[in-house]
C-alpha cells in the first residue's frame, strides 16, 4: 500500500460550518511553532483575549479561547456552573437545546424544559411562566442562534427575565458571534460560548468563552469540584491570564491560535457593525434568489438568521443527489437538514468570510442548474 500527502480540493463552504477561511488566516497557520510559554506567544494570547472581548462586546476578565470545539465550550459552561441538585431551565427549539439538556443531566442537575417548535424562537412568555413555576431554579440556558433551524432568539429579553428571577444564564453563541448583534455586557449574559469555524471563519477546534464576574462567583461557591479536570475553568484561569504569571495547564494549539488571532484581527478591522450588515446584505440577495427558484424558508422573516438559511426541499427532489452534484460539479457544500428537518430542508450558511457576493451568486447559479 502506498500513501501520499493529502490535498483537499478548494470547496466553497456554504453549509452550517466550517465556513470558508481567508488566505490570510490560512497563511497564519503555517507560521513557525514557538513554545506556548514563550513570552512572544503569551503576548499574542493577550491580544487574542482583547480581540475576543471586542467580538463578544464584553469587559469580562475571563474571556478565552478554549482548546477544543464549540461542543466543549458548551460542556465547559455546564460542568463549571451546574452542581448536583441544581435546577436549570433549558430552552429547546432545535438540536442544540437538546444537547444542553443532556449536559445538565450529566452534571447531576435537574433540567426543566421550555419547548418551542423547530423553526420558532424561544418564547419569552413561556420562559417567564416557567421561571414563576420554579422559583428555586438557579440557571437559564438557551441557544442564541439555532443552527439546526436558522432561528434567532431574543437573548436580551430572555436574559432580562432570568435575572429578574435571580438566575444566571448560559448562552450558546456558536453561530451568532460575528454574524448578528451580540452584546454580552449590555445584555448581562453570564456564561457565553462560541466556535471558531462559523462566523469567525477560523479553523475548527477552538471555542471562545467568556464568563461574567457573577458566573465566576458561582464557581467559587461550589461545594463539589468540577468533575472534568480538563474543562475545570478554575485551573485554566492561571493559564490564560493574571499578568505574567502563566503556568502550564495543557499545551495550547499554537498554530490554531495564530489563525484565530488573524481571523479576529480581520473582524476588528472590518468592524463588528459592518460585519453584521454584510451578513444581512448577502442574506437579502440570497433570499431573493432562493424565492425566485420557488424555495421557501423554514423560519419566519421576523426571527430569521442571515448567516443560516434553512429552506424546504422542493417536492420530489432527492436531497442526497442534489447535494452530491453541488459538491462534485461545483465544489460547493451546502448543509442538509438536521434532526426533525433531516431530508426535508437544506441549510445554506453565509458565515464570516463566506458571506460574499460571489458565493451567493455561485450558490444560486448552481442550485438553479441542478434543480432544472
Ligand atoms: C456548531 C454548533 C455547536 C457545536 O460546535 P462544534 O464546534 O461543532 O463542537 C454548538 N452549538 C451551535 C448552535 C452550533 O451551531
Amino acid at each position: 500500500m502506498s500513501f501520499r500527502s493529502f490535498h483537499p480540493p478548494h470547496r466553497t463552504l456554504l453549509g452550517p460550518g466550517p465556513s470558508d477561511i481567508s488566505p490570510a488566516v490560512l497563511q497564519a497557520l503555517s507560521r513557525p511553532v514557538i513554545g506556548h510559554l514563550d513570552p512572544l506567544f503569551i503576548g499574542m494570547m493577550d491580544e487574542v483575549k482583547q480581540l475576543l472581548q471586542y467580538a463578544f462586546q464584553t469587559e469580562n476578565a475571563f474571556t478565552i479561547a478554549l482548546s477544543a470545539p464549540g461542543s466543549a465550550g458548551m460542556e465547559a459552561c455546564f460542568v463549571n456552573l451546574v452542581e448536583p441538585g441544581d435546577k436549570v431551565i433549558v430552552c429547546r427549539n432545535g438540536v442544540f437545546g437538546e444537547r444542553m439538556r443532556e449536559n445538565v443531566i450529566r452534571c447531576g442537575g435537574e433540567a426543566i424544559m421550555v419547548d418551542s417548535a423547530w423553526g420558532e424562537l424561544v418564547d419569552p412568555a413561556l420562559l417567564a411562566q416557567t421561571l414563576q413555576a420554579h422559583p428555586d431554579a438557579v440557571l437559564v440556558a438557551f441557544v442564541h442562534a439555532e443552527t439546526s433551524t436558522g432561528a434567532l432568539s431574543d437573548a436580551k429579553t430572555l436574559a432580562t427575565l432570568a435575572r429578574q428571577h435571580g438566575c444566571l444564564t448560559i448562552v450558546d453563541a456558536v453561530t451568532s458571534l460575528g454574524g448578528v448583534p451580540l452584546h454580552v455586557d449590555e445584555w448581562q449574559l453570564d456564561a457565553v460560548y462560541s466556535g471558531s469555524q462559523k462566523c469567525l471563519s477560523c479553523v475548527p477546534g477552538l471555542s471562545p468563552l467568556t464568563f461574567s464576574p457573577r458566573a465566576l462567583e458561582k464557581m467559587a461557591r461550589r461545594q463539589t469540584p468540577v468533575q472534568s479536570w480538563f474543562l475545570d475553568q478554575s485551573l485554566v484561569l492561571g493559564y490564560w491570564g493574571n499578568g505574567g504569571q502563566r503556568s502550564y495547564h495543557h499545551t495550547a494549539p499554537v498554530n490554531s491560535l495564530y489563525a484565530l488571532h488573524e481571523a479576529l484581527l480581520a473582524l476588528k478591522e472590518e468592524g463588528l457593525e459592518v460585519a453584521w450588515q454584510r451578513h444581512r446584505t448577502q442574506h437579502e440577495i440570497l433570499k431573493a434568489g432562493l424565492e425566485a427558484l420557488g424555495l421557501s424558508f423554514v423560519v419566519a422573516e421576523s426571527h430569521r438568521l442571515p448567516q443560516l438559511n434553512a429552506v424546504y426541499l422542493p417536492n420530489g427532489v432527492n436531497d442526497a443527489e442534489i447535494r452530491s452534484r453541488l459538491l462534485t460539479e461545483y465544489n460547493l457544500e451546502i448543509g442538509g437538514g438536521l434532526g426533525a428537518l433531516a431530508g426535508k430542508a437544506w441549510r445554506i450558511g453565509l458565515m464570516g468570510y463566506g458571506a460574499r457576493r460571489e458565493n451567493v451568486a455561485l450558490c444560486l447559479q448552481a442550485l438553479s442548474d441542478v434543480l432544472r
